[in-house]
């Protein structure tokens, strides 16, 4: 095969406004600052990639990942796109954690190799496309009384599952939050809650158990992440299923939970993972101890998520899906890609790589910084 290289390298800080403020318990986001990573390649192509850092969860910046991107991009230069477990281990040298701007750049790779292969990125991961997805939406952490309104309006648009945020204390406002939102909308419609490490044991194991009869498929990251002995005494006690989410970042965290049997499942998400490479570990090791996995975001826009959804259709144990970001934001810059169907079935298409770009228009906004 005639070798090809990487010979430029873009990075663009992008904003785009949310329609209204995403609220968890760590506190309201109003603006999406992504990262844009183009990595081109001397036979071409290109392939596009974003990562969304979430200060409270990452602990990175818009501008660290600018900083980062452009030191890890004049490493890039000249190398072979398709050694991409190569380019993660020099990565992970350079600096560690930093999932969020990895990221980007992992899915950038992944979608430049499988466009130089001819193949959609599913195809490239062994993936399935027959798989049917369908995605949740998610009521933001407010008074009860607008949570239940926010569910009811989601419940009329067709959603088949809705998330909900949680995390208070004392956890019973938590407890009446989701009796007014099942009082509003009825008992048939599943719930999915995430405290964002808001409880502790005790209020948790109060809430949990006071939750049992609301239809709740489970409960991500109860506690404060990585507080493994509570999280073991919890998936025994609680009646309802436990998800690992900011416990586990990557393939190292969830070996930990799965050793110290400390969630039911996990959360998967690329920003946490470092991208697709880490987050096949992770599914891989969920899928060999029988575990569920949810794939899930930061407030990615369709090109994100794009990826994220070729991601689980190679793992048949991922069965919950919160691919709702895109639709929390105020403009769609993305051209291709993941489309919403009826019921909210998520589809993406059978071009090459994932299938989706940043309008040029919209991407002439921002600075742009050229690294060849
Ligand atoms: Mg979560």
């Amino acid at each position: 095969m005639h070798k090809t290289t990487i010979h430029k390298i873009e990075i663009i800080p992008i904003e785009i406004a949310l329609t209204e403020p995403f609220v968890i318990s760590k506190g309201a986001l109003t603006h999406a600052r992504n990262t844009v990573v183009k990595i081109y390649n001397t036979d071409g192509t290109y392939g596009t990639g974003e990562c969304c850092p979430y200060r409270s969860i990452h602990g990175e910046t818009q501008t660290g990942t600018v900083a980062f991107a452009r030191e890890l991009a004049k490493n890039l230069l000249g190398e072979d796109p398709r050694e991409i477990r190569k380019h993660i281990a020099l990565m992970d040298k350079m600096i560690v954690g930093n999932a969020s701007v990895k990221c980007a750049f992992d899915m950038a790779l992944y979608d430049l190799v499988s466009k130089m292969d001819g193949l959609p990125l599913y195809a490239y991961l062994l993936g399935d496309k027959s798989k049917k997805i369908y995605t949740d939406n998610t009521v933001s952490l407010l008074e009860k009384e607008i949570m239940a309104e926010k569910a009811l309006k989601f419940k009329e648009m067709g959603f088949p599952v809705l998330k909900v945020k949680l995390g208070e204390r004392p956890a019973k406002k938590d407890v009446e939050r989701i009796q007014a939102i099942r009082k509003t909308i009825g008992k048939d419609l599943p719930l999915r809650i995430d405290a964002n490490q808001a409880w502790n044991y005790a209020e948790a194991k109060y809430a949990l158990q006071a939750m049992a009869d609301f239809n709740i498929e489970h409960c991500e990251e109860p506690i404060q992440a990585g507080n493994i002995s509570d999280q073991r005494r919890l998936v025994v006690e609680s009646p309802i299923p436990v998800m690992a989410d900011e416990t586990v970042f990557n393939h190292k965290d969830a070996a930990l939970v799965i050793r110290e049997s400390a969630a039911d499942s996990f959360n998967i998400k690329l920003g946490k993972s470092g991208g697709i490479t880490n987050a096949m570990k992770i599914a891989g090791l969920a899928q060999a101890c029988d575990m569920y996995c949810q794939v899930g975001s930061f407030s990615e826009s369709r090109l994100g998520i794009t990826a994220l959804v070729h991601f689980d259709m190679a793992w048949d144990n991922i069965i919950f899906h919160d691919l709702d970001s895109p639709l929390m934001l105020s403009e769609d810059p993305v051209i291709g890609g993941m489309e919403y169907g009826k019921d909210w079935q998520v589809t993406v298409t059978d071009d090459p790589g994932h299938g989706a770009d940043f309008d040029p228009v919209f991407l002439q906004k921002f600075e742009m910084m050229t690294i060849k």
